[in-house]
C-alpha cells in the first residue's frame, strides 16, 4: 500500500517536471517569436541606416571633417546589427551567412569577450594551428560555439583553473568515422576547448546534448547552451566530441569542415566598390528598403528594375526579361513570396542568377538552401560595399 502510494508522488513529480518543462518551452516560444518578429522589423530600418551612411561614407572625399561623423553612425549601426543578430539567433529567425574565415583569427578576436566571461581566475590560452584552416561559417554563430563552451567550462571550474582553447587540422578516414559512428570523411578544422573542472560522468556525457539537460541550479542553467552548440554545429555539416573524467576535466572537440583553397580575401577598395552596366531586377515591398538599394546599385552604375512585390517582379520579368542580368528578390513578400518568384522567373529564363535578401530564415531557405550554388544569399542589413560585391561576384561568375 505504502509503495503504492510513494509511486504516484513520484508520478506527479515527474508529470510537474514535464509540465513546467514544457509551460518553459512555451514560454521561450512566445518569447523568441516576439524577439524575432521586433528583430525583423528593426533589421530592415537599420538597413536604410546602414544603405544611407555607408553610401555618403563612399560618396565623401577623404578629408571631409564631416566623414568622421559619418563614421561613428556606421560604428553604433554594427553594434545595433549585433544586437539584432542575437535576437534573432534566440528566436532561431535567423539565416546562417556564410563565408570564408580564419579560424585562428576569429578566435583571436573572442578572446577578449571569452575572458570577460570566465572571469580572472580562470587562465585563458589560446594554442592556434600552424596551418591557419579555414572554414566556411557564420561569424556570429562561431561566437557563439565558442562563447557557450567557455561558459561551461566557467560553471565546472568555481574555485578557478585553466581553459585552453586550440585549434588544429584533422583528416577524418572511413575508419575514423565508422569507429565513433558519425562524421563524413575529409578534412576538418578541429576546435578543442579543455578545462580543468569538475568533469563528468558517462552518464551525463549522454546527455549534455538534449535541450535543457542541465545538472545546474534553477536560474544557473537552462540546459540550451549545448544544444545550441549542437544544432549550430550540425548546420555547419560538422560533428562534436566529448571527453570527460570526473574530476580531472572536460575537453569539447568540434569539427568544422575546412573550406580549402577559399582563403579570406579582403577585397581592395576597387573590388569592393566595383559597379557595372548591368540591368538588375529588385523585388522588395517595403519602399524605402527598395530606395536604398536601387539608389546603392544606380549610383555604382546598374540600371535597375523595381518590384514592389513577388507578383509584380514576375510582371516586370515578363516584359523586359531578356535585358535583365540578376534578380535580386527579398524572401518574405506579400502576394507572392521570393521562392515562388524565383521559380517563375527561371522558368521563363532558367540561366538567370538570383540573390535572395532576407533577415530571416524560413523554410524557403533551408530548402533552397544556402547550399544550392544557383541561388544566392545575402543577409539583411544591406552593407553597400558587401552588396556591392556580392553582384559582382555572381554576375563575373556568372558570365563564364
Ligand atoms: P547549462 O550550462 O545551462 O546547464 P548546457 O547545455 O550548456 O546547459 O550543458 C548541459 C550540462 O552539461 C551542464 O549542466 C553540465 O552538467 C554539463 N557540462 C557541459 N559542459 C561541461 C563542462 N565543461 N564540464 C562539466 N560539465 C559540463
Ligand atoms: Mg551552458
Amino acid at each position: 500500500m505504502q509503495r503504492s502510494y510513494v509511486a504516484s508522488i513520484e508520478d506527479i513529480t515527474e508529470r510537474r517536471r514535464l509540465e513546467s518543462q514544457l509551460l518553459q518551452v512555451q514560454k521561450m516560444e512566445a518569447i523568441g517569436t516576439l524577439a524575432g518578429g521586433v528583430a525583423h522589423d528593426f533589421n530592415n530600418i537599420l538597413s536604410v541606416v546602414t544603405g544611407y551612411a555607408g553610401l555618403m561614407d563612399m560618396k565623401m572625399e577623404e578629408d571631409n571633417p564631416l566623414k568622421i561623423y559619418v563614421q561613428h553612425i556606421l560604428s553604433s549601426v554594427d553594434k545595433a546589427v549585433y544586437l539584432t543578430r542575437n535576437l534573432l539567433a534566440f528566436s532561431r529567425e535567423q539565416v546562417i551567412d556564410l563565408k570564408p574565415i580564419n579560424l585562428n583569427e576569429a578566435i583571436e578576436r573572442a578572446k577578449k569577450i571569452l575572458s570577460r566571461l570566465i572571469g580572472e581566475d580562470i587562465d585563458l590560452t589560446t594554442i592556434p594551428a600552424d596551418d591557419k584552416p579555414t572554414i566556411l561559417a557564420d561569424c556570429g554563430q562561431l561566437d557563439q560555439v565558442l562563447m557557450n563552451l567557455a561558459a561551461n567550462a566557467r560553471d565546472a571550474m568555481p574555485q578557478g583553473g585553466s581553459l585552453v582553447i586550440e585549434t588544429s587540422v584533422a583528416e577524418i578516414d572511413e575508419e575514423f568515422a565508422a569507429h565513433q559512428g558519425f562524421g563524413k570523411p575529409g578534412r576538418y578544422a578541429v576546435i578543442s576547448v579543455s578545462d580543468t573542472g569538475c568533469g563528468m560522468d558517462k552518464k551525463t556525457q549522454e546527455r549534455i546534448f538534449e535541450p535543457f539537460f542541465t545538472t545546474k541550479q534553477v536560474g544557473k542553467g537552462t540546459g540550451l547552451g549545448l544544444s545550441m552548440v549542437y544544432g549550430i554545429v550540425k548546420q555547419h555539416r560538422g560533428f562534436m566530441q566529448v571527453q570527460s573524467e570526473v574530476g580531472r576535466g572536460t575537453t569539447i572537440t568540434v569539427y568544422l569542415p575546412l573550406a580549402d583553397g577559399e582563403e579570406q580575401k579582403k577585397g581592395s577598395t576597387e573590388e569592393i566598390l566595383a559597379g557595372g552596366t548591368e540591368t538588375i531586377l529588385v523585388a522588395e515591398d517595403e519602399e524605402d528598403l527598395r530606395g536604398i538599394i536601387t539608389a546603392i546599385l544606380t549610383n555604382a552604375g546598374y540600371t535597375v528594375i523595381e518590384a514592389v512585390d513577388g507578383e509584380d517582379a514576375v510582371m516586370r520579368f515578363e516584359e523586359r526579361g531578356d535585358t535583365i542580368d540578376l534578380a535580386v528578390l527579398d524572401v518574405v513578400m506579400p502576394r507572392m513570396n521570393g521562392k515562388e518568384a524565383c521559380d517563375r522567373i527561371k522558368s521563363l529564363k532558367p540561366g538567370i542568377p538570383v540573390l535572395f535578401a532576407s533577415g530571416y530564415s524560413d523554410d524557403i531557405i533551408q530548402q533552397k538552401g544556402v547550399y544550392d550554388n544557383k541561388v544566392d544569399f545575402i543577409a539583411k542589413p544591406l552593407a553597400p560595399a558587401e552588396l556591392l560585391k556580392r553582384i559582382r561576384r555572381i554576375l563575373d561568375t556568372w558570365d563564364n
